[in-house]
């Protein structure tokens, strides 16, 4: 998945790290997620002790990993980051928990893909800093407890739903992610083109909100590849100019490319507008469900061009607008 508007990460967003605001009074939007977490951050300062866990939840590219960074920071803590499809075995993760200072802050990115026997180890270590370790084999076996510094775990992942009940109970600190305004992804254009030193017209940088998504990643790619253009063809990156990039990228007038359009169109062309199972869509599309699900879907619903019901996914009356196409009657009425 390697989509110019798609939230996941991808290797060119390496240089995203000079983006990356640095504390929480640079980080726009998420007003009252912002504010809660300054509350936490200050109580936990103030009695010098590790800040409960924290549960970050949201489409790809909203800043999660951002945010779990600005909480290290801001406490003053270290900061250590996994995933859950990099942990492996137990050991892995005991490797990563012993080696703590007191009060740092652990991100696991992905939190809902952990192995079960290892999503059992971090549950002692979540309620009680410490682990329950097996030395040796078969009759021989026994459990030594091994006591951790307290430290804050920050877990990511894209629904809360996809975590267990076990795992997300030992969060005291849940905080849902939301897609960002166009306003917020103005000033965060705005402050991406001043730390890239290039000169964006505000009608331009306006453009580039308009078409993100909704998502500071997406912001930021964009914003990249209009710099490209600007390099290349010597013009003022303006509205114009940056609307006849962004059509040569396949970036539409809502920030939707070529496999969003490919989703809806199947939907009505192939389904009459739906209901249809996302199963379906995924296997005609060739994509993952999970993909659908997780990026693809989220800001397509979040627009209403698209419902989630009971029976599936049906086309919504802006859904059909977007393909100049005429919604059935039971819709529009
Ligand atoms: P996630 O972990 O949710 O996938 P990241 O934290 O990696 O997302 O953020 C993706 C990109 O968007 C980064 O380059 C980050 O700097 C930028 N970004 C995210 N949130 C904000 C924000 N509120 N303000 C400015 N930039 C942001």
């Amino acid at each position: 998945e390697d989509r110019l508007t798609g939230g996941a990460r991808q290797e060119e967003d390496g240089g995203e790290g000079s983006l990356r605001p640095q504390n929480l009074r640079e980080f726009i939007g998420q007003k009252t997620l912002r504010e809660n977490l300054e509350v936490f951050i200050g109580a936990a300062k103030q009695r010098a002790e590790a800040m409960d866990h924290v549960l970050l939840f949201g489409p790809p590219g909203l800043g999660k990993t951002t945010l779990a960074q600005i909480v290290s920071r801001e406490l003053g803590v270290g900061f250590r980051a996994t995933s859950g499809p990099i942990l492996q075995k137990s050991g892995d993760l005991a490797a990563i928990l012993t080696n703590l200072q007191p009060r740092d802050v652990l991100f696991v990115d992905e939190i809902h893909r952990l192995q079960p026997a290892i999503e059992e180890t971090l549950y002692p270590a979540m309620e009680d800093f410490c682990l329950d370790l097996i030395i040796g084999e078969g009759p021989a076996a026994r459990t030594v407890r091994i006591d951790l510094p307290p430290f804050t775990l920050v877990g990511a992942t894209t629904r809360a739903g996809l975590l267990t009940q076990p795992l997300r109970d030992r969060f005291g600190i849940p905080l849902r992610l939301q897609f960002y305004t166009v306003d917020e992804l103005l000033l965060i254009v705005r402050r991406g083109a001043e730390k890239l030193a290039f000169a964006l017209a505000e009608d331009g940088a306006l453009e580039i909100a308009r078409r993100s998504r909704g998502t500071p990643r997406v912001a930021g790619r964009l914003l990249r590849r209009i710099r490209d253009f600007a390099l290349v063809t010597g013009k003022v990156a303006d509205r114009a100019m940056v609307d006849g990039a962004l059509a040569r990228l396949e970036v539409d007038h809502l920030g939707l490319d070529a496999q969003d359009r490919r989703y809806l169109r199947r939907i009505a062309e192939h389904h009459n507008g739906g209901p249809v199972g996302v199963e379906t869509l995924a296997a005609a599309l060739a994509e993952s469900r999970d993909t659908l699900e997780e990026v693809v879907e989220p800001f397509l619903i979040q627009e209403g061009l698209v419902l989630r019901t009971p029976r599936g996914r049906m086309l919504g009356e802006p859904g059909w607008r977007h393909l100049g196409l005429a919604p059935p009657a039971s819709i529009s009425a």
